[in-house]
């Protein structure tokens, strides 16, 4: 199959609603989407993806008014979400409608959904004639894609069509809160913080918080996500680089390396370009064939947590 690139969301709404499979922009990561209305297009995604049956996609609506589209109920707090973050980086989890197909929610009862802010997404999806499921648009067990470039480099051939726009401005994927139940529960973090959720909804639980024989309520944290080839090694405090591997290493973090032969240095000026350039940094490294790369440990707070997270992931990830 040829993959078109394109930079008119018209021609990319167009693969879709004729039931093709499309990576779209967005300010999180880049998402491979299918219309929901299409269930062998989102057979497609998985494939294409590589990714287990049983791991759910988010479903990406075009304005916050198009959410009774895919669920049943929305909770006051889910409401109060809405209001402050809908359109933005911040997916919620709530009791899905019939419209909604098992191979989106992999048979669950509940539906992820989200409205993306960037305006290429945005021109996009108010163009699909129905919600757009969409994963992150990268082979699985990859690190999110946050170019279109790093599209193509996984899916070249799979997809139908790729819509062209701006690397992806936070570069982590969203924030998941499950509203679902009777206490919201924040599910993976991102960009929208548990510091910014808390002080809209105050009784929001981490999944931390939840008792060990809980099962677990996201079903994709328990894959390796976002790893790269190379090894990741967490530098908190006190840890070294290993002067014998340096040269084949790469760095990435707030603060320069102690150490002066390593192959790729990356220092980030904050924790919004740390996150930015995290995945693409991860790409870069595989495409050099580096061995270890060595990832300080920002501050665990703000969007710091999210990236400590995608690192402690990357980390354990073989
Ligand atoms: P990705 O879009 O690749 O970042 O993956 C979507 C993430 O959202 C995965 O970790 C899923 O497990 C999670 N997710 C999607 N739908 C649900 C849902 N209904 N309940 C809980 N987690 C979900
Ligand atoms: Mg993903």
């Amino acid at each position: 199959m040829q993959t078109v690139i394109t930079d008119s969301p018209e021609e990319a709404a167009h693969y879709l609603n004729e039931g093709g499979i499309v990576a779209f922009p967005t300010e999180t990561v880049y998402g491979l989407g299918a219309a929901i209305c299409h269930p062998e297009a989102i057979e497609r995604i998985f494939t294409a993806k590589g990714r287990p049956g049983d791991n759910p996609l988010i479903v990406h609506i075009a304005d916050p008014g198009d959410l009774m589209k895919v669920a049943s109920h929305i909770s006051s707090d889910a409401k109060k979400l809405v209001l402050h973050f809908f359109p933005g980086p911040l997916t919620l989890v709530l009791k899905k409608n019939s419209s909604v197909p098992d191979s989106v929610t992999a048979g669950l009862d509940t539906v992820g959904v989200r409205c993306p802010s960037n305006s290429d997404a945005n021109a996009f999806l108010k163009l699909c004639r129905c919600p757009v499921a969409a994963p992150s648009a990268n082979r699985s067990g990859r690190p999110s894609s946050t170019k279109w470039s790093a599209v193509l480099e996984d899916l070249e051939g799979k997809v139908d069509c790729i819509l062209r726009g701006k690397p992806s401005d936070i570069g982590l994927e969203s924030t998941i809160v499950d509203c679902s139940g009777e206490t919201p529960l924040l599910l993976r973090t991102g960009a929208v913080t548990i510091e910014k959720l808390q002080a809209v909804v105050p009784s929001i639980r981490t999944a931390d918080s939840l008792r060990q024989h809980e099962p677990p309520r996201c079903p994709g944290l328990k894959y390796p996500h976002y790893a790269p080839d190379a090894r990741v090694v967490l530098l908190d405090t006190g840890e070294r680089i290993d002067p014998v591997t340096e040269r084949n290493s790469a760095y990435i973090g707030l603060s320069l390396p102690a150490a002066e032969r390593l192959a790729l240095v990356k220092q980030c000026h904050n924790v919004d370009e740390y996150a930015r350039v995290l995945f693409d940094f991860f790409r870069l490294c595989d495409s050099r064939n580096i061995s270890i790369i060595y990832c300080q440990l920002p501050p665990a707070e703000g969007l710091g947590r999210a990236i400590c997270d995608r690192l402690t992931r990357a980390a354990s990830g073989h």
